[in-house]
C-alpha cells in the first residue's frame, strides 16, 4: 500500500506522515524537502522558487518524475501536495487546519528558510504561497487545488494531536481493507 498525504501548510503533513510511516513500518518521503533542496541548489528560497514556477515549469518537473517513480514502489508514505495526482492508486489523505492555527504552528517551527515576525505576516505568507501553488497546478496540470472530492479521507487537524490524526488514518485503512 502507498499512502499519500496532501493538505495545507501547518496541517501536520510531515509530522503525521513520519509517525504513520513508523507505525506501519513504511518508508517516508517528503516532496517539500526535495523542493527545498532544488531551491537551495540554485541559491533561492522556497518562495522565490515558487515565483519562478508560476512562469517556468522546470521547478516542478523534477519532483513530478520522482513521484511517478515512487508510485511503482510499495509500503511507503509520501507527503506531497500533488502525490494523489501522480500516484492515483494510493490511499489519498488530505489534512486541513484553520489558517490561524496553521500559521501559529509554522511560526513555532524552527526553520532557517522560513522566518516571520508575526502571526499576521505568517498567515499572509502562507496564503500567498497557496495562491502561487494553485496557479502553478492550474497552469501545468489543469488541477483545481484543493478539490476535496479527489481524496479518500479529509481530516481537520485543528483540535487534534498528531497522534490522534494518525489513529484516524490507521482506523480508516483498517476498515477500508478488512471488509
Ligand atoms: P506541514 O508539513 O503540513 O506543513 P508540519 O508537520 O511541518 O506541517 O507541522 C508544522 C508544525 O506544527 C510543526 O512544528 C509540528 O510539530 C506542529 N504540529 C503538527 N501537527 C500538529 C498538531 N496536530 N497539533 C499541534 N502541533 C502540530
Ligand atoms: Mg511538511
Amino acid at each position: 500500500m502507498i499512502i499519500t498525504i496532501s493538505g495545507v501548510p501547518g496541517a501536520g503533513k510531515t509530522t503525521v506522515g513520519k509517525i504513520l510511516a513508523k507505525k506501519l513500518g513504511y518508508e517516508f518521503f517528503s516532496m517539500g524537502d526535495i523542493r527545498g533542496r532544488i531551491a537551495k541548489e540554485r541559491g533561492l528560497d522556497i518562495n522565490q522558487l515558487n515565483k519562478i514556477g508560476e512562469k517556468e515549469d522546470w521547478t516542478d518537473r523534477e519532483t513530478d518524475e520522482y513521484q511517478k517513480k515512487l508510485g511503482k514502489r510499495n509500503n511507503i508514505v509520501v507527503e506531497s501536495r500533488l502525490a494523489y495526482h501522480f500516484i492515483p492508486h494510493s490511499v489519498k489523505i488530505f489534512l486541513e487546519v484553520d489558517p490561524k492555527t496553521g500559521a501559529e504552528r509554522v511560526m513555532k517551527t524552527e526553520r532557517d528558510d522560513e522566518r516571520y515576525e508575526s502571526i499576521e505576516e505568517t498567515m499572509e505568507a502562507l496564503e500567498k504561497r497557496m495562491e502561487s501553488d494553485r496557479k502553478r497546478y492550474k497552469k501545468y496540470y489543469g488541477i483545481d487545488f484543493p478539490d476535496k472530492s479527489k481524496f479518500d479521507l479529509v481530516i481537520d487537524t485543528t483540535d487534534k494531536t498528531p497522534e490522534q490524526v494518525v489513529n484516524i488514518i490507521l482506523d480508516f485503512i483498517k476498515n477500508k481493507y478488512s471488509s
